[in-house]
């Protein structure tokens, strides 16, 4: 785990920084609050021992920023101050410090907080990736969709560029758990779900929706980027079979592409797609449709 420490006193860096060695595999140092800030949001630590006083922003003011940052807000933050103040402690702690500790340092007592900071963290870091994954298939579920479908969106506002997005639905998959039962739907969605995650780039983000749906983030393609990579998955989930007993099972999955461009929110370009996928759904299944503002994908089949 990375600790960042930030202090604008190199002795007491110093000294922080050799307690600590054992207790973490990386200890970056910031010397002062603005050098702080701009450590923690390239270094990403799992925790932030913080001095109090330092010249150009105090660390309640870091503590501050640090804590209406989104990308930066789950850090754990401990105090270090040289007054141990009582109203001090309050404060640091109401402003979402996890701890604080009295300089100067004993070296058990830190390495001990140190610890039990981190062992927090690493829970925090467990429950939130939990949070985000669907336990059937393993792919990231609606919530880190969402999450993810955000921040691509403010990125393209903020810097311009393309955003895509896909919805994806099996076909008749009601028949599969009628006919065979649900743990073989499950198995199915497994399958599915692997077939549409392996036909993805790294920069994708392919998710499951719920029930029978899948949905794809797709960063830096316009809508016929987009629908090639749809027609990619839908070949890929074509090929996909399931053995029961004596019976190879194979399914499809149509698919409705929208672009970014179009829609005046991330809301809209979800609702795009979904009328799209309507589309590949009435107009037979096993298709890519694109939001009609768009040609129609490569290579659809009926
Ligand atoms: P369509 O082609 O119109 O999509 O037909 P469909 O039968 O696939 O209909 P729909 O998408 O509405 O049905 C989805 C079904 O998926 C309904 C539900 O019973 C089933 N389902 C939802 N979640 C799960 C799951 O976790 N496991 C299994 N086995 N089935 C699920
Ligand atoms: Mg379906």
């Amino acid at each position: 785990m990375k600790i960042l420490i930030i202090d604008d006193n190199p002795d007491d860096l110093e000294v922080a920084k050799s307690r600590l060695a054992r207790e973490c595999s990386e200890i970056v140092c910031a010397d002062g609050g603005v050098a702080g800030l701009e450590a923690a949001r390239r270094e990403r630590p799992d925790l932030i021992l913080l001095d109090l006083d330092m010249p150009d922003l105090s660390g309640f003011d870091v503590c501050r920023a640090l804590k209406a940052d989104p990308d930066l807000c789950m850090i754990p933050v401990l105090f270090l101050s040289g007054t141990g103040a009582a109203e001090e402690k309050v404060k640091g702690l109401d402003l979402g410090a996890v701890d604080y500790v009295t300089k100067p340092f004993d070296a058990f007592e830190l390495r001990a907080r140190v610890r039990a900071a981190l062992r927090t963290k690493h829970l925090q870091d467990l429950l939130i990736e939990h949070a985000h994954i669907d336990p059937l298939t393993g792919l990231p579920n609606r919530r880190a969709l969402k999450e993810r479908l955000q921040r691509e969106w403010a990125r393209v506002q903020r810097y311009e560029g393309q955003l895509s997005f896909i919805m994806a639905d099996i076909d008749n998959f009601k028949r599969i758990n009628d006919a065979y039962g649900h743990h073989v739907g499950d198995l199915m969605l497994q399958k599915v779900a692997n077939a549409i995650a392996e036909s993805c780039r790294q920069i994708d983000l392919p998710s499951r929706f719920g029930g029978d749906e899948f949905a794809i983030v797709v960063p830096g393609e316009t809508v016929s980027g987009a629908a090639h990579l749809a027609e990619r998955c839908r070949e890929a989930v074509a090929k996909v079979v399931v053995t029961v007993a004596a019976d190879a099972l194979r399914t499809t999955a149509s698919f409705g592409v929208a672009d970014a461009a179009d829609a005046d929110s991330p809301e809209e370009l979800l609702q795009q797609a979904d009328e799209a996928l309507y589309r590949a759904k009435n107009a037979g299944r096993n298709q890519v449709e694109c939001h009609e503002d768009h040609a129609a994908a490569p290579g659809g089949h009926g």
